[in-house]
Order: C-alpha cells, then sequence, then structure tokens
C-alpha cells in the first residue's frame, strides 16, 4: 500500500528550521521561525496564562467531551476581544463561534463553509501570503487567486493597486484580509485604507475572510481589530479566523475559533451548523484545554489585565528591536534604506534585501532568514542585533 509513496519535501519554513537545527556553526542565529522569543531567545508561557491553567486544573474534574462548539465562556470572551463589547453585545444572534485546532483550523473550517455555502468558490488572497494558506484553504476545495499587495521596490503596500486589484475581483468572491501585522510583509494598510477596502467589498459584494492571527502583536487589541470590527459594522457577512497561539503563547495546545457574521439570526444558525458538520467529519470534537485557559482567563478581570500588560511588554519589545535594526543598519550602509523595517507591524517583516546575500548570511555566518527575505523580529536580541547589522551590512556592501 504505502511502498509505493516518495518522501514529500518538507514545508519550506519547517525545512529550513530542520536545517539551522543541523547547522554547527556555534554563532548561528535564526530568524526564520514564527514564534515569539524573549530575550533570552525562549518563548515563554505568560503568567496571566500558567495561573488561569492551574485554576483551570484544580477545578476539573472530567475529560469528558467539551461542547462540540466549544467552551461557551471561551467563544463569548473571544467574540467580545474581536469584536469589541458594544458590536458583540448589539449583534449577539447574528455572530457565531466555534472553538478549533488552532488559527489554521478555523481557517479550514471558514474555507469548509464556504464549500458548503457556493460550489467552485474563489478565494483572493494578498501577494504575497503566508504560504501555508494555499495548502490549507485549497485542500477545502477553494481555487485561490491572487491580488496586488505589497511592492518590493517601496517596501511597502502599494495601496493603488490593491484597491484596482479588488476593483476587478469577480462579484460575490471571497477575499481573504490579514486583521493585522501580515505575515510575511509586516506592512499593514491603515484605518483609513481599511475603510476604502470595505467601501469596494461592500460594492462588489465581495465577501471578507479575515485572518486574525497578531491580535494585540501590532498597535494594540482594540486597534489591531479595526478592520474586523468596520467590516462587520458595514458589511451584511464576514468571516473570522482567530488564533490564540501567539496573544496568548498557546501554540502548542492548537486553540483558535472560526467566527460567522450574517444579515440574520437564522442564517446565522444555519452557517454554524454547516462548520460544525465540516468538523464533525473532520476531527470531531474540539479540543478544549487552550479554550478553557483563555476562557478562564478572560473572566476574571485581575488576570486579563496581567495579561494584557505582558502582552503589551512582548509588543513593546518587538518595536524596540526594529527600530533599532533599522537604525543600525541605516547607519552602518547606504545601499538600501531601511526606514521601512520601524515601520513594518507584529512579528515579521521583509528585510528586502537580494536573495544572494540571504545566502551568504546563511552559508557564511549561520544567519538563517527565509527566502523571501522574511525575519521574525522577535528572533533579534541586544546580543545578537549588533552581528547582524554588522554582518547584512558587510555582505550588502561587497
Ligand atoms: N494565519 C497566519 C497569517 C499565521 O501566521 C498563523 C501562524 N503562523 C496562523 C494563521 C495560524 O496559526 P496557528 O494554527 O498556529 O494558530
Amino acid at each position: 500500500m504505502f511502498g509505493q509513496l516518495d518522501i514529500l519535501p518538507p514545508d519550506p519554513i519547517l525545512g529550513l528550521n530542520q536545517t539551522f537545527q543541523q547547522d554547527d556553526n556555534a554563532d548561528k542565529i535564526n530568524l526564520s521561525i514564527g514564534v515569539y522569543q524573549n530575550a533570552q531567545g525562549l518563548t515563554p508561557i505568560f503568567t496571566a496564562v500558567k495561573k488561569a491553567e492551574q485554576q483551570l486544573l484544580a477545578a476539573q474534574n472530567t475529560k469528558s467531551y467539551a461542547p462540540q462548539a466549544g467552551d461557551p465562556s471561551f467563544l463569548e470572551h473571544m467574540t467580545r476581544l474581536l469584536l469589541g463589547d458594544e458590536l458583540s453585545e448589539q449583534l449577539q444572534d447574528r455572530v457565531a463561534a466555534v472553538m478549533t485546532p488552532g488559527g489554521c483550523g478555523a481557517l479550514r473550517m471558514g474555507a469548509e463553509l464556504l464549500s458548503h455555502a457556493k460550489q467552485n468558490v474563489t478565494l483572493w488572497v494578498s501577494d504575497p501570503t503566508w504560504a501555508n494558506h494555499y495548502p490549507l484553504l485549497q485542500s477545502a476545495g477553494l481555487t485561490l487567486e491572487k491580488y496586488s499587495y505589497y511592492s518590493a521596490e517601496t517596501h511597502s503596500v502599494d495601496f493603488t493597486a490593491m484597491l484596482e486589484s479588488l476593483q476587478a475581483i469577480p462579484v460575490g468572491d471571497v477575499v481573504l484580509l490579514h486583521g493585522c501585522c501580515h505575515n510575511p510583509t509586516g506592512a499593514d494598510i491603515s484605518p483609513a485604507q481599511w475603510d476604502q477596502v470595505i467601501s469596494v467589498l461592500a460594492e462588489r459584494q465581495l465577501t471578507p475572510f479575515i485572518d486574525v492571527a497578531y491580535q494585540g502583536f501590532g498597535d494594540g487589541l482594540a486597534e489591531d481589530a479595526y478592520g474586523v470590527r468596520e467590516a462587520v459594522k458595514r458589511l451584511p457577512e464576514v468571516l473570522v479566523a482567530a488564533s490564540c497561539s501567539k496573544n496568548f503563547g498557546l501554540y502548542r495546545e492548537r486553540i483558535g475559533a472560526v467566527m460567522v457574521i450574517t444579515q440574520d439570526p437564522q442564517t446565522t444558525l444555519a452557517a454554524k451548523s454547516h462548520i460544525l458538520t465540516a468538523a464533525r467529519s473532520s476531527y470531531s470534537m474540539s479540543p478544549y484545554h487552550g479554550g478553557g485557559i483563555v476562557g478562564l482567563l478572560l473572566s476574571d478581570p485581575e488576570l486579563t489585565s496581567e495579561w494584557k500588560t505582558e502582552l503589551e511588554q512582548v509588543r513593546l519589545r518587538m518595536n524596540r528591536l526594529r527600530l533599532e535594526l533599522a537604525e543600525g543598519l541605516n547607519q552602518a550602509q547606504s545601499r538600501i534604506d531601511f526606514s521601512f523595517v520601524a515601520e513594518s507591524k507584529g512579528m515579521f517583516c521583509y528585510l528586502g534585501i537580494p536573495l544572494e546575500v540571504v545566502h551568504a548570511l546563511r552559508s557564511e555566518f549561520g544567519i538563517y532568514l527565509l527566502d523571501s527575505t522574511r525575519i521574525n523580529v522577535a528572533g533579534l536580541s541586544q546580543e545578537n542585533l549588533p552581528i547582524i547589522i554588522d554582518r547584512v551590512s558587510e555582505v550588502l556592501s561587497r
């Protein structure tokens, strides 16, 4: 049965990480991974999350299945986190949320819902987008097309091209938008640009599918939800995939939520039933542990405020690092103006250096970034920043 199978290549990001692990350069630096790291290079558990987990375990007296849609407290508080208190109360019976295994599970279940709702759905993704969007969403039967987004020349969003591209999308298609902290470029659209994008979606009757994997990593929890909230206020139907991997640091617990907002309670119930049916025919029941932690944390004002403070420190640390990288590179070389690095949002940013420079950094100095030039800003530290600035400038100035 399996003898005829070829060994498939690893996922490019995970594969590069393996190459890094095998590199025996003692000074190697990994900027390619997709997890937050603190100044010591560790991915710690948030103190508030640890406390909530301890409380959860102390109170738990069964491992029986939780409700299929997920822990009710988690679902209520995730909806509030994404939509804000006012909107989530206003729209109560028009919003449905289902707990999923990670943001990937939410994306996949959202894609399944789209496939159930319409045959041959075309989903438009930004050029570029997170590489895993393709296999994840195509596996649910969606056809993926690209809309213009990032300009390598200006190192920023080419907003005119983006709008033109969105305006040319056939009526009724679906558009995947990054809620904040665009992965891989770190280049986000502003609130005023969100307003314009939503106007085009309204005119062309396009449904947004908003991927929110980094809420709180960009400008703040509410600020990072601007696009989602405005879309929900102004459009009849919105689909959201949220992840708790980064902002709660719950990566391995695999916790996220898919949220659907429609025009009337009946349609929302129908959409939810299709998500649950899709889940039942793949992993059946949602995981519990991570959602239990988040539900407990967000229903406790003290833990919530502690978590918000910790999240803010994470965000500010990344902002400092990106500023120091931009300033350091600008002082050390003159070939590229790296000021755009300081403007980027979230955990990732394109460095915009030639591919041969990326490869030289890897082979000569053991500095790993993706071929696309994406770096993980959280992989920078006071120790490795001077080295990175020195090596990048050296190779660029050859
Ligand atoms: N969307 C984007 C853009 C991401 O970067 C990620 C995580 N790398 C996810 C979704 C989903 O992450 P997870 O399944 O680990 O929650």
